[in-house]
């Protein structure tokens, strides 16, 4: 079948097609739509499959990564598929199980999908997770179109069983959100598995865990073999070697016909993506080593280094490959990438940065149209209920000199823009409360902190419970929208109303926890409780409660 799919939902697809039972995840841009098709598209999937193919399949929003990965770990103990998604930073989140689950014996395959965000379209820092997956030493797969992540997590879930260990599938965010045709395949179900009968393989004490290392180191080699294998070289012209690493692909070959042209060749119809993947020698085309797993051989770099006289490395996120074939002493070849500047350390890559690491000339800007377009940066949605919570928040704290205001990450994060300019921190999910709580424990009065219901759930009740514990003067407000608004309103993990009691069971005095109407009519009431709760010496708790609005269009839709 021929569907036109983004990235993401080429992974959510060929997952389904690979037998998952099971798929996980905490919404994260540019994630979120893995589970989203797997969830959107699971009924009419199942019911195409044949009668006896039928299998259970769930797709969960979790509390948040960790718990996420922890639960698609239980399902390949259990025997079953396991597909657990997020976005880079989550990672962060759910390294404790992603590093220490390396050295089970995986038995259920298991897939883990890291959606980068170079440039940080919408994320607090870029990063790059094939380091993390070498990290944890494990294989990871880095597809360079929408057809290859299709295919390659089909692949992946078979590489997970054989292997026994976790594969990390890692993408970036144009790959992830870009559509193309995608050609599928049948669904093909594994076979059945137990559960997993070796205890030994699975409980990680120390002397037990030795043991697991070792193997995990040792199978690294075979890792290695294997992506050499799967990465492939074409040894063309003898001016200039391009490594490419994953989507970098795409950005090579948008240029290469214009390289062929300015060094000499004629050929045009080399250049075409058909022609590279059939293996067809396209003349004067520069040399090329297509990486799409790692960890890398490097028989096949020596090649390409011994055939031209300079290399190229392509890739988006770190100089990964770049630092490894400098080495400590060099590599036998002028190396150009990131490290020596042809290619910006920071940032997506373009074809135009890639055009210029060639060195083709930029191509002409177009003249500005004459037409003066306002800036548009991002603001609340009109009618926002947050907008009416930060301003309760703000007539509270008027008139006040010292106090400190710590937000963490959701829309609310918009209030450090103007017209707000209300909170003064947003580091990661959850630091809020920890924040304003080790503000307040080393002096600073009127320490406040700002979070959505969502990211409450998935790390500041911790966060809340050593307020508690440690009887730390600070105000929380808790921004309940009912959603996970930033990502697209998906569902939160428990319902508004069991928030009181949650707050009540982690130690928060009754007393002390209010659940407010946030609208703009009830400002001055509101903006009242939360100046009372500032003067009070310990942890309280105040819930400013009112629907995202895109939350209530999607419920409406639905
Ligand atoms: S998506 Fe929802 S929470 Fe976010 S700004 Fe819009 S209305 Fe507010």
């Amino acid at each position: 079948m021929q569907l036109v799919l983004s990235g993401d939902e080429a992974v959510a697809r060929g997952a389904l097609d690979a037998g998952i039972s099971g798929a996980f995840a905490y919404p994260g841009t540019p994630s979120t739509e893995i589970m989203e098709y797997v969830q959107d598209n699971l009924a009419a999937y199942v019911a195409g499959l044949p009668e006896a193919e039928r299998g259970k399949i769930v797709a969960q929003w979790c509390s948040n990564e960790k718990t996420a990965y922890e639960s698609a770990l239980g399902a390949s103990f259990a025997g079953a598929r396991a597909i657990v998604s997020m976005k880079h930073v989550g990672l962060n989140v759910a390294m404790d199980p992603f590093t220490n689950s390396a050295l089970v014996r995986i038995n259920g395959g298991l897939v883990i999908v890291v959606a980068d965000d170079p440039s940080m379209h919408s994320s607090q820092d870029e990063q790059d997770s094939r380091v993390l997956a070498d990290f944890a030493r494990v294989p990871c797969f880095e597809p360079s179109d929408q057809q290859e992540a299709y295919t390659m997590i089909r692949q992946a879930f078979g590489y997970s069983e054989q292997n026994e260990v976790p594969v990390l599938m890692r993408l970036t965010t144009r790959l992830s959100h870009a559509r193309a045709m995608v050609q599928t395949g049948s669904p093909r179900l594994p076979a059945p598995k137990p559960k997993s009968n070796d205890p030994k393989s699975w409980i990680l004490m120390p002397a037990m865990a030795r043991g697991r290392w070792k193997l995990l180191l040792e199978k690294n080699a075979a890792f290695r073999r294997d992506a050499e294998a799967e990465n492939t070289l074409q040894l063309r012209s003898t001016k200039l070697g391009v490594i490419a690493c994953g989507l970098g692909l795409a950005y090579y070959l948008e240029n290469e016909t214009d390289w062929v042209a300015a060094n000499g060749g004629a050929s045009a119809q080399h250049s075409s993506k058909g022609s590279q993947r059939d293996g067809a020698t396209p003349g004067e085309a520069p040399s090329l080593l297509r990486i799409t797993r790692y960890p890398i051989g490097h028989d096949k770099i020596r090649q390409l280094a011994a055939h031209v006289e300079k290399l190229l490395v392509i890739e988006e996120g770190y100089p990964f490959v770049e630092r490894e074939i400098r080495g400590v002493f060099g590599a036998p070849v002028p190396v150009m990438g990131k490290l020596s500047g042809e290619i910006p350390l920071e940032g997506e890559l373009t074809p135009e940065s890639v055009r210029l690491a060639l060195g083709l000339p930029a191509h002409e800007e177009l003249p500005p149209a004459g037409i003066k377009v306002p800036g548009r940066p991002p603001q609340f949605c009109q009618g926002c209920p947050h907008a009416d919570s930060i301003s309760a928040l703000q007539e509270a704290l008027a008139g006040e000199a010292d106090f400190y205001v710590a937000s963490d990450i959701g829309c609310y994060t918009l209030s450090a823009l103007p017209p707000y300019r209300a909170v003064e921190s947003c580091v990661d999910m959850g630091a809020s409360i920890g924040m304003a709580r080790g503000a307040s424990c080393v002096g600073q009065k009127k320490a406040v902190a700002v979070i959505g219901d969502s990211t409450f759930y998935h790390s500041g009740m911790t966060n809340l419970l050593d307020a508690v514990s440690h009887k730390t003067t600070l105000t929380l407000l808790i921004l309940d929208n009912s959603t996970t608004g930033m990502t697209g309103a998906q569902p939160t993990i428990s319902p508004t109303s069991q928030l009181p009691a949650l707050l009540q069971g982690l130690g928060v005095e009754r007393d002390h926890i209010h659940e407010l109407i946030s609208l703009r009519k009830y400002q001055d009431e509101n903006a009242a409780v939360i100046r009372s709760e500032l003067a009070y010496e310990g942890v309280s708790v105040i819930i400013l409660k009112r629907e995202c609005l895109e939350y209530l269009k999607k419920a409406r839709k639905a």
